[in-house]
């Protein structure tokens, strides 16, 4: 049996790596670089606004079946909240149209006949299009595999797959988008109720996992960052974290749940996605007004998605690369002023912070695609996890947690 496991990185999928493997009686340490755990899903305090916010609001959908397992399992099911139904609210910026998708629970997509359950102008035959991305070739784009233009892919497609890939989907791997519309809309409502973490990413996610983990003895060193992996023949020997190297045991293994750049510098020789997609949020210290959906989807604006919390109104902006050097405070007019409009709030702009994420996924394309790895590598006790290796989904929750179990499991099978 494999004596000790070092896990290097304590995101979401070296999280998910050391859960699994310290739930199975194994010895983990946990080494993370930053002073917290969570990597790019993380609470902390904003001192401007004197709020714990999130880096970016994260949404979850029923269906992501590894992300809602790992939190029954950290005893964190009741951070996730949302409508028990599947919904999505809607506005049309342009002319102020509302309305509300409301998929049905079951597989047969009997929705799209339901004039008030589908989008306003939409009819039944124009859903069919999306079928393209079932059917896509692999290595083509969305835009080879279905129709880009017109009113439901103004409405729908083009918002809702703008989010999940986190670049232009005109441009991004349909193989991708096929993957999330089969586990999602292609598995009916009852796999795309929204979800979102009630008092934050850490409460809901990270915090609780680092109590399980210390329950299990396993407690992260913070500040410890890998400086360089040493080899032997086909295994790993040691792991240099420049003021401490820690000498591996004949049965020792590691997880690598690094950043693909950060993967990418320990071990030149394997190939990683090297393009990146940015993300821009948006924190606005007000309550929301009375009956604000939690999460309305906006179209024609900026803003792209606006979810409502007690204490303020958060917006997000996906493949965001075009605003990353756009000035903080402009960002900030310019946004509230659409929430504001969207909202009915006064038009004054209230305390703000603006959250940049410039590498916050690797870039969708069907090129960044093949360049994914497996998690076993050539090392017979070094093994890759990250949203970024190769585990069929976009740069998400659930697939950074599906990476961490798979690299749980092969080293169990070591
Ligand atoms: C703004 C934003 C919004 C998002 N929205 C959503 C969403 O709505 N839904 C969704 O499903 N996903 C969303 N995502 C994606 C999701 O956050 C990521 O897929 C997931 O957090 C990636 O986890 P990870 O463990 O693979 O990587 P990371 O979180 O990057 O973890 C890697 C960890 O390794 C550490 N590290 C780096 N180098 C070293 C080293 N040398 N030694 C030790 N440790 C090191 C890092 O500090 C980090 O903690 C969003 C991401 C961002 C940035």
């Amino acid at each position: 049996m494999t004596r000790t496991v070092h896990v290097i990185g304590a995101g979401l999928a070296g999280l998910a790596c050391a859960l699994r493997l310290s739930g199975e009686g194994r010895r983990v340490a946990l080494y993370e670089a930053a002073r917290m755990a969570g990597g790019r899903c993380r609470s902390y305090h904003d001192p401007s606004l004197d709020l714990v916010i999130d880096n970016g609001n994260h949404l979850l959908l029923s269906g992501n079946g590894a992300a809602l397992d790992y939190a029954r399992r950290i005893g964190a099911m009741g951070e996730l909240v949302g409508p028990k139904d599947c919904v999505f609210d809607f506005l049309d910026t342009r002319n102020g149209e509302r309305w509300r998708l409301r998929p049905n629970a079951s597989r047969l997509p009997w929705w799209i006949f339901v004039a008030d359950r589908r989008v306003p102008g939409s009819s039944p035959g124009d859903y069919l299009g999306a079928l393209g991305l079932l059917r896509a070739k692999r290595g083509a784009t969305i835009g080879e595999a279905m129709d880009c233009s017109g009113l439901l892919y103004e409405r729908l497609w083009g918002p809702v797959l703008l989010s999940a890939l986190n670049m232009d989907p005109r441009e991004a791997s349909a193989e991708l988008a096929g993957a999330v519309l089969r586990e999602t809309l292609g598995a009916g409502g009852a796999a795309c109720r929204p979800l979102a973490p009630r008092r934050g990413l850490g409460a809901a996610f990270i915090e609780p996992a680092l109590a399980t983990l210390a329950a299990a003895g396993v407690t992260p060193r913070y500040g410890a960052r890998l400086r360089a992996i040493e080899f032997s023949g086909e295994r790993a020997v040691a792991l240099d974290f420049g003021e401490e190297r820690v000498a591996l045991g004949d049965d020792d293994a590691i997880t690598l749940a690094v950043p693909p750049w950060t993967a990418q510098e320990l071990l030149p020789e394997i190939v990683a996605p090297d393009d990146f997609r940015g993300i821009v949020n948006a924190h606005f210290k007000i309550a929301p007004p009375p009956g604000q959906p939690p999460l309305i989807g906006m179209i024609g604006s900026l803003t792209e998605w606006l979810f409502a919390f007690g204490d303020r109104l958060s917006v997000t902006i996906s493949g965001a690369d075009r605003l990353m050097d756009e000035p903080r405070e402009s960002l900030a007019e310019r946004i509230w002023t659409e929430v504001a409009a969207a909202t009915g709030l006064p038009r004054a702009l209230p305390p703000w912070q603006i959250v940049k994420e410039k590498r916050a996924t690797f870039a969708a394309t069907p090129a960044q695609q093949r360049r994914r790895p497996d998690a076993a590598t050539r090392w017979r006790n070094l093994f890759l996890a990250g949203d970024w290796t190769a585990t069929g989904l976009p740069a998400t929750i659930e697939g950074a947690i599906r990476s961490g179990d798979r690299a749980a499991a092969l080293v169990t099978r070591m």
